[in-house]
């Protein structure tokens, strides 16, 4: 397929054409990059209008059982999801997230749903760039929800919480310890804290979890755009408790949405990608030099008003 049938096929909903356009924008080959690139940058109006959730928690927490659950509910009320990875860890462990996908086999046969594991060479900036670019990509193809796995183990989170609207953090009960599990960071970062597994003799203690994770957030600054944070517990293995985190996300997008957070966020989220872009590529010294002389200014406003990719504008550097 060439770059024209490409973005025309992408347009089609067709996930062959999504595939092979995430393959070049991943390939190593300036060449093929360019042809993503070129899609991407034809493509970019039309994207932005999926909702991008962002999954952690730690190994065993229960992300891919829970991203295939709550994958398939979407799919069920219609909606088309993607699923996307960050895995910073991929490079030590051959891929320790999405690589197996037998647990998300019912999600993965669904034909509204598309799963990708996460791109593997280079930095966490670099992969996690790759992943906005996927995340552009599947909007552009249709996609509703585009749901954003990776490991809690700690720089990654800060990375995906600046990729999505919502962030979901996956913990289990434990016995007495639960705020030591995760870093509280982390836990900041959170619009939703999610106790999983709670089936079978572990509810009670997943309710327990729970009541000690609420009283912790009483004690974490409130967050600039008026959200509580909430808590709440499932199992994703058997399927329980996922329509209320549903209901909540949405209750969140709408609020976002008519408080402007939305918007605003998003745009921060444009601009921290443009910075962190010119930093890692052109250098610290480059960046300092854009901003003192009021360019960086500029290549803000071309990219918010979506007159250049971020690609194109590194390029005209
Ligand atoms: P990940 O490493 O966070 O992706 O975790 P997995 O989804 O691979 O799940 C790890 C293990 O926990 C698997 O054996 C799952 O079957 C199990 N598991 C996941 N969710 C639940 C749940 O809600 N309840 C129970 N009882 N087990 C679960």
């Amino acid at each position: 397929m060439d770059e024209k049938t490409l973005i025309k096929n992408i347009q089609k909903d067709d996930t062959l054409a999504l595939s092979k356009a995430i393959t070049l924008c991943e390939s190593t080959l300036e060449s093929e990059q360019k042809i993503a690139q070129n899609i991407i940058a034809a493509l970019s109006e039309k994207s932005g209008k999926a909702i991008r959730i962002g999954i952690t928690g730690i190994p065993g927490v229960g992300k891919s059982t829970f991203i295939n659950s709550f994958g398939k509910m979407l799919t069920s009320k219609g909606k088309k999801v993607a699923v996307l990875a960050i895995d910073p860890t991929s490079e030590k462990t051959q891929g320790s997230i999405l690589g197996d996908k037998s647990r998300m086999d019912e999600l993965a046969t669904d034909k509204n749903a598309f799963i990708r594991p996460s791109p593997s060479a280079g930095t966490l900036g670099g992969v996690a760039n790759k992943t906005r670019e996927n995340i552009l990509l599947c909007e552009v193809a249709g996609f509703d929800v585009i749901l954003i796995e990776t490991v809690g183990v700690g720089q990654s989170e800060t990375t995906v919480s600046n990729l999505v609207d919502f962030f979901l953090l996956l913990m289990l009960a434990g016995a007495g310890d639960e705020l030591q599990g995760i870093k509280r960071g982390i836990m900041e970062m959170a619009d939703a804290i999610l106790i999983n597994k709670a089936d079978g003799d572990n509810v009670q203690k997943a309710k327990n979890a729970m009541l000690q994770y609420k009283s912790a957030l009483h004690l974490f600054p409130a967050m600039q755009n008026g959200w509580i944070a909430q808590v709440s517990t499932c199992s994703a293995l058997e399927k329980i408790g996922l329509e209320n985190i549903w209901e909540m996300i949405e209750k969140h997008q709408n609020q976002m949405c008519a408080n402007g957070y939305f918007i605003e966020n998003r745009k921060e989220q444009n601009i921290h990608w443009l910075h962190r872009q010119i930093k890692e590529e052109l250098g610290n010294k480059k960046y300092t030099q854009l901003k003192t002389d009021g360019k960086l200014k500029k290549l803000e406003e071309k990219l918010l008003n979506k007159k250049a990719t971020i690609y194109q504008l590194l390029e005209d550097l």
